[in-house]
């Protein structure tokens, strides 16, 4: 018997080991076999190369609990280790600096392990003592035990074992009594192991019998050793990666379709990435994608590995250059994984791009289904929108489809206002917009349909990507307004019967709670309607961004401002005008005339008041009670009109009808109108 003590420069690592690694101690399984794999994989290639030529037999991988003695075994049949080894390997765990190394990365504790290889010693994290019992598969070579009690001292002796490969003998300390079940142990296996190469055994099949599930005789094997990704792309049928994609995600919908990477210059890397129909408004998760390397499970937390757009998708990425055993931050700032990343999402426009080529009808069909990724992609990575600006495409109200490019060919002639802009109009909810993308249509204009997630961030973009580019909702202005031209048509009224107008029209507006309005006048067509509401784009984006945004409470909160525009061409309009015209304008004009002298005095008086030896004072005095007095004429004025506008049924009816139009309509207030209209009749 040997007794000695682990080349480990510190005398503490095992306090660090327990400490610092006590948050993720589950990992010691996924170390523990991935070293049992290894020992098999290398057994298997020195006999595939002739240097071992003896039997290899049953090759698989055994964890087992005995839970009497409070062991958890993990057996191999690779290539064991015999004393020379066990010393080389296990006890000089060769590396300088280990204090150091430990007190700088004391807080990602993962990146410990694994890097400077101390998988096997993450088995101290659980255990009281560990014993590994090995024969090497060198010819003539005799067993071997150690035994350490997690101090850094060991004891190496030779023992009888006929059987080659290694088990590793845990004592589960108290604290960790959890994994002397069986269930614990089968989830991790699940977790960690599912995918390795080699069969990897716990437990017994179970049978239900009598009511309950009892134990077969039969070994169960957690893993399938060939998963999917491992193979050609050529030999594989739809069924198949449909058949995949359900072992990954028991219960969801078939995926949309999927992406088969390949690469194995300038990194190795293969994975499948599935896209699943996504239901609206979905919210960004995370953990869909697993990461694998060398088939063994590393982590479903991606961030930084994988774009972020990418994070919509569901499937697996093994590549050996992603550092198995670091922190994420570490991973995210890796080169390596850097490029991983940016060859994915290359990967991905790529097959998006052939597929739109290849069938673009087939494409169209899938659009609805598939705009959320594209769109996110967009937004979030630059070389994914350039790659994906071909294959983009909008949609309008009429469900046709279009690229960038065409739709810019369609509308630039008739739909560039007179400062040369591209104006893009679009709807965002069909039903409710009826009329204004019909009054757009009637105009010759095409309206786009943009209901989805990300759309009011699309918008943006494309409008400073596309430059002279404005997209411009339906119901922001009236269709004469939507695209202002030369060629726009001037109310011919007078600054007093513009007055009255929209004075007649203010004063009859309902109270809506947290809305205002603004009454405007435009002459549109005598067909159009008598008035219609409109929102202003800018505004409204405003307040969209801000209700999408926490802690933009302001504009969030701010009423919401429509416009009524009063259409001066329509005959019922017009009536009211004439109506007013002959029956209040007369007592309306002398407090007019007296407001505009008012007007006169005060802007004389402010001429005034920058002269160099101006008595300020007075001055300022003089205006403010010539102020007082003009406000006073308009609230006359304004009573006046208000009162004659009460007594004019049609303006109450054009405002609802209005109202109406826009869905702004409700509850009592459309019971009124109701009401109101059966009167009319
Ligand atoms: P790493 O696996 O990162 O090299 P470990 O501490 O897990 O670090 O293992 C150290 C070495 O011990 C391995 O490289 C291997 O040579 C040897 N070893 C560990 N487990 C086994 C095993 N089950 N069979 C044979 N050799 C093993």
């Amino acid at each position: 018997m040997a007794t000695g003590k682990i080349g480990v420069t510190t005398e503490n690592i095992f306090p660090v080991i327990k400490k610092f690694l006590y948050s993720d101690h589950e990992i010691f399984l996924r170390e523990l076999v991935s070293n049992a794999i290894d020992a098999t994989q290398k057994l298997k290639t020195l006999s595939s190369f002739g240097e071992f030529k003896g039997e290899l037999g049953t090759m698989d991988v055994k964890v087992s609990i005995d839970k009497k003695n409070g062991t958890l075994t993990i057996s191999d049949h690779g290539i064991g280790m015999d004393a020379e080894d066990v010393d080389k390997y296990i006890n000089q765990i060769a590396f300088s600096g280990a204090e150091e190394f430990l007190e700088k990365y004391k807080d990602t504790a993962n990146s410990i392990i694994g890097h400077f290889g101390l998988g096997f010693y993450s088995a101290f994290m659980v255990s009281k003592k560990v014993e590994i019992r090995s024969l090497s598969y060198k010819e003539g070579a005799k067993g071997v035990q150690w035994v350490c009690d997690g101090s850094p001292e060991y004891e190496m002796t030779e023992i009888d074992r006929s059987e080659r490969g290694t088990d590793i003998i845990l004592y589960i300390d108290d604290d960790n009594k959890e994994f002397l079940e069986q269930s614990r142990i089968d989830t991790l296996l699940k977790k960690y192991c599912r995918f390795l190469p080699v069969p990897v055994i716990s437990g017994k099949e179970q049978e239900w019998k009598d009511g309950k599930y009892v134990d077969t005789d039969k070994d169960k094997v957690i893993n399938s050793t060939e998963p999917l990704w491992t193979k050609k792309p050529s030999e594989l049928t739809d069924e198949d990666y449909l058949r995949f994609y359900h072992e990954l995600k028991p219960g969801e919908e078939d995926p949309m379709f999927w992406i088969h990477l390949n690469v194995d210059y300038p990194f190795t890397l293969t994975g499948i990435l599935y896209f699943p129909k996504i239901k609206p408004n979905i919210d960004i998760q995370h953990n869909r994608i697993q990461l694998y390397c060398n088939q063994v499970f590393v982590t479903d937390q991606v961030e930084g590995v994988v774009p972020e757009f990418m994070m919509l998708m569901q499937g697996v990425i093994d590549s050996p250059d992603i550092p198995l055993n670091v922190s994420r931050s570490y991973l995210q700032a890796d080169q390596q994984v850097k490029k991983i990343s940016s060859y994915i999402s290359k990967k991905v426009a790529e097959k998006l791009d052939k597929m739109f080529k290849e069938n673009r009808q087939e494409f169209e069909q899938k659009w609805d289904d598939i705009e959320v990724f594209i769109k996110y992609g967009m937004l979030t990575d630059e070389k994914f929108y350039e790659a994906a600006k071909k294959f983009f495409l909008l949609k309008d109200v009429n469900d046709k489809y279009y690229t960038l490019d065409e739709y810019k060919t369609l509308i630039e002639a008739s739909q560039t206002d007179k400062e040369g802009n591209v104006i893009y109009l679009y709807a965002s909810d069909k039903a409710a917009q009826y009329s204004y993308i019909q009054g757009a249509e009637e105009k010759g204009y095409n309206v786009l349909i943009l209901n989805g997630q990300f759309d009011q961030h699309i918008v943006g973009m494309l409008e400073s990507k596309l430059g002279k580019t404005r997209f411009v909702r339906v119901d922001s202005e009236t269709p004469e307004r939507l695209i202002p031209k030369n060629d726009d048509k001037k109310a011919d009224i007078s600054p007093l019967q513009a007055d009255m107008i929209t004075t007649i029209f203010r004063t009859q507006m309902p109270e809506i709670k947290n809305t205002n309005f603004i009454v405007e006048y435009n002459a549109l067509s005598e067909k159009d309607a008598p008035a219609v509401i409109t929102q202003n784009e800018m505004m409204r984006r405003m307040k969209d961004m801000a209700a999408m945004q926490p802690g933009m409470n302001f504009y969030g909160q701010m009423p919401d401002m429509y416009s009524l525009v009063i259409n001066t061409g329509q005959p019922a309009v017009k009536r009211i005008l004439k109506d007013a015209g002959e029956s209040v304008e007369s007592l309306v004009r002398p407090i007019r005339e007296e407001i505009e002298s008012f007007n006169t005095q005060i802007s004389d008086l402010r001429k005034k008041l920058e002269e160099k030896d101006a008595d300020k004072d007075t001055i300022n005095k003089q205006i403010s009670d010539l102020e007082t007095e003009s406000g006073k004429s308009r609230e006359k004025e304004e009573t006046i009109i208000k009162e004659y506008a009460a007594g004019v049924p049609n303006v109450k009816q054009i405002i609802d009808l209005a109202l109406l139009q826009s869905g702004l309509l409700k509850g009592e207030a459309l019971s009124d109108f109701i009401r109101r209209s059966a009167t009319l009749l």
